[in-house]
C-alpha cells in the first residue's frame, strides 16, 4: 500500500512526514496541525462488507487505505492488540437502536469507560512502533516521555494506553481537588512500570499552563536528553494518531446500521456528536469525505457554546466569553483546536494562518462567505443548558429505559431538536457511571450544583453508583473496572506546586524513583 504524506494546515512545515513520524512529532513546526495530503475513497460495497468483520479488521482497513507506512501484517497485529480483550463488548463500538430512527453509538466499552479509549488504546501502539523503527534505522537514540495535563478523562485513557509500552514513559498531572473522586482513583491506581501521576495545586488551567511551560523549557529538554536519553511529547487530541481511529468507528457504525436495517444501503444518516475539542465530530466529517453516507453533522455543545455560535454566524469569538462549569466537563473547552483542520480543508493554509493569528491577537476570527457556506453545507449546531442536560437523562431513562451520561445527554437533546427525516446516530461518549454523581442528581431531580438530598449527602462517587442503580434498575451494571476501584490500592499520592518548576521537579523525582 502506498504511503500518504502529511502536510501542515498553516503551510509552514515542509517536512511532509508519513503517518508514523507525524504521530511521534505531534504538531507541525510553527504550530499548525498535520492533515493527510490526499484522502482515500470507499465505495458502498467496500463499506458494507465491514459488517461481517471484527472491529480490529475494520480499523486496520481504514488505516491501510489512509496509507499508514507499516506493513499490512504489522497493522493487523497492532489492531488486534488495540481492540482486543480489554474491551467489555466484543463489538467494541456497538450501535444500539433506542427508538426507531434513533441509534446510539456506544464509544465507552474500553478500559476507562469513556470515548478517549477509542483512540488511546490504539495510538500508543503506533507511537511505540514508530520509535522502535526510527531507532532501528539509526534516526533516533532517545525514548519518549509523554507529559499530559488532564481535567479528568484524557489522563486516565492516556495512562492506560501508554502503560508498559516500549520506548515510552508517561507522567500525568491533574488539578488536585479538580477531578471527580472516581477519575482521581482511576488515575492514582494505574498499573505499569513507566507511569507517573501527580496532583497539582491549582485548577486545570494552572496545570495546563505549567505543563506547557515545562515543554517549552529548552534547558529542561537538554537535561532530559543528556541525563536520561528522553524527549518530550504530548499525545494530545490534535495528534493525527488520535484522529484516524476516530474516523474508523463511523465507517464501522454505518456498516452496522445498514446490517441492522436502521438505514437503507447508500441512504444517509445524520450524526450528532457531543463536542469539545472538535476531534470526534471531525472524525465524522472525514468519514463523510471518504464516502460514508452521512447527511448532516449535528454539533452539540453544553453552556460553553462557542461552536454553536460559530456554526450559526461564521464568527468564532472568545473575546468576551467566560469558561462555564457544566456536568459535561470533557466538553468544557473554549478553543476547539481541531476546528483548524476543518478550516484547512474548506479554505486552505493562507486563510488558516490569518484566522489563527486573529484568534491569538483579537481572541476572535470571522471566516469569509464562501467558507461559511461550506461549513453550513455539512454542519448544524445547537447547545443545551446544564439543567436541560440532566432533565434529558431523566426523561430518556423514564421513556426508554436507557441511562446516559451527561455528555451523551447533550447530544441526545440536540439530535431531537435538529433531526429531520433521516435516521440519526447519537454518539455516546461515556458510560453513565463515570459521571455518576450528576446522573444521580438527574434521576433524583436535583439541579446541577445543588446539594444532594440528605440520604445521599456524604456518599463518595463510588457509593453513589449504588444509589443510581437503585433509582434506575434497568441501567445495567457498573463496569467491573469502575466497581473494582473501591478495593484498588493507590500507587500515587504526591501533590506538587503549579508552575514550571513544580512540574519539572515532579518529573525529576519520578525519573529518580
Ligand atoms: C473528550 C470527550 C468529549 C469531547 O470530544 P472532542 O473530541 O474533544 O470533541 C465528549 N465526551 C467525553 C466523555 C469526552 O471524554
Amino acid at each position: 500500500m502506498r504511503s500518504i504524506s502529511y502536510i501542515d494546515t498553516r503551510g509552514a512545515d515542509g517536512s511532509r512526514p508519513a503517518f508514523t513520524r507525524a504521530v511521534v512529532t505531534g504538531i507541525a513546526a510553527g504550530g499548525g496541525l498535520f492533515v493527510p495530503e490526499e484522502l482515500p475513497a470507499f465505495t458502498l460495497p467496500e463499506l458494507l462488507v465491514f459488517a461481517d468483520r471484527p472491529y480490529w479488521r475494520r480499523v486496520a482497513a481504514v488505516f491501510s487505505r489512509f496509507g499508514v507506512d507499516l506493513d499490512g501484517d504489522r497493522i493487523d497485529a497492532l489492531m488486534r492488540e488495540a481492540y482486543g480483550v480489554q474491551w467489555d463488548d466484543e463489538r467494541i463500538a456497538p450501535v444500539v437502536e433506542i427508538v426507531p430512527g434513533t441509534h446510539v453509538l456506544e464509544l465507552w466499552h474500553g478500559p476507562t469507560s469513556a470515548f478517549k479509549d477509542m483512540a488511546l488504546q490504539c495510538m500508543p501502539l503506533f507511537f511505540s512502533e514508530a520509535v522502535d523503527t526510527m531507532q532501528a534505522h539509526g534516526e533516533l537514540d532517545d525514548d519518549y516521555l509523554i507529559l499530559v495535563a488532564t481535567s479528568g478523562d484524557t489522563g486516565k485513557a492516556a495512562l492506560e494506553g501508554f502503560a508498559d509500552r516500549a520506548h515510552t514513559g508517561i507522567v500525568v498531572f491533574y488539578p488536585d481537588g479538580g477531578v471527580s473522586d472516581i477519575q482521581r482513583l482511576q488515575m492514582v491506581t494505574q498499573h505499569g512500570v513507566n507511569v507517573g501521576v501527580f496532583g497539582v495545586r491549582g485548577n486545570f488551567d494552572d496545570c495546563q499552563t505549567a505543563v506547557k511551560a515545562a515543554f517549552n523549557d529548552e534547558v529542561f529538554a537538554a537535561e532530559l536528553h543528556e541525563r536520561h536519553g528522553l524527549r518530550l511529547s504530548s499525545a494530545n487530541s490534535i495528534n493525527w494518531g488520535r484522529l484516524l481511529p476516530q474516523i474508523a468507528y463511523y465507517v464501522s457504525a454505518y456498516a452496522d446500521m445498514v446490517a441492522s436495517g436502521g438505514v437503507k444501503p447508500g441512504a444517509p444518516m445524520d450524526v450528532c456528536v457531543p463536542t469539545g475539542n472538535f476531534g470526534n465530530i471531525l472524525g465524522a466529517y472525514y468519514a463523510k469525505l471518504i464516502g460514508v453516507p452521512i447527511g448532516r453533522l449535528l454539533c452539540a455543545s453544553n453552556e460553553n457554546n462557542v461552536l454553536t455560535d460559530f456554526i450559526a454566524t461564521g464568527t468564532y469569538d472568545i473575546s468576551d466569553r467566560d469558561f462555564v462549569l457544566t456536568p459535561s466537563p470533557s466538553m468544557d473547552i473554549l478553543i476547539s483546536s481541531n476546528l483548524e483542520r476543518l478550516l484547512y480543508h474548506l479554505a486552505g493554509p493562507e486563510q488558516v494562518r490569518a484566522w489563527m493569528s486573529d484568534l491569538v491577537g483579537q481572541r476572535r476570527f470571522t471566516v469569509d462567505r464562501e467558507t461559511f457556506a461550506k461549513v453550513r453545507e455539512h454542519f448544524v449546531a445547537d447547545w443545551v443548558t446544564n439543567d436541560e442536560s440532566l432533565a434529558t437523562i431523566r426523561r430518556v431513562y423514564a421513556e426508554h429505559g436507557y441511562l446516559m451520561d451527561p455528555h451523551t445527554a447533550v447530544a441526545w437533546e440536540v439530535a431531537e431538536r435538529l433531526r429531520g427525516e433521516d435516521p440519526v446516530l447519537v454518539v455516546s461518549t461515556a458510560h453513565w457511571a463515570k459521571f455518576g454523581a450528576d446522573v444521580y442528581r438527574a434521576l433524583a431531580g436535583v439541579g446541577y450544583g445543588d446539594a444532594l438530598p440528605s440520604a445521599a449527602a456524604g456518599l463518595t462517587g463510588l457509593e453513589l453508583l449504588d444509589e443510581v442503580c437503585a433509582l434506575a434498575p434497568n441501567a445495567g451494571p457498573v463496569p467491573v473496572r469502575l466497581a473494582a476501584l473501591c478495593d484498588a490500592e493507590p500507587r500515587f499520592a504526591d501533590v506538587v506546586d503549579a508552575g514550571r518548576e513544580g512540574i519539572e521537579g515532579a518529573v525529576r523525582s519520578w525519573l529518580a524513583r
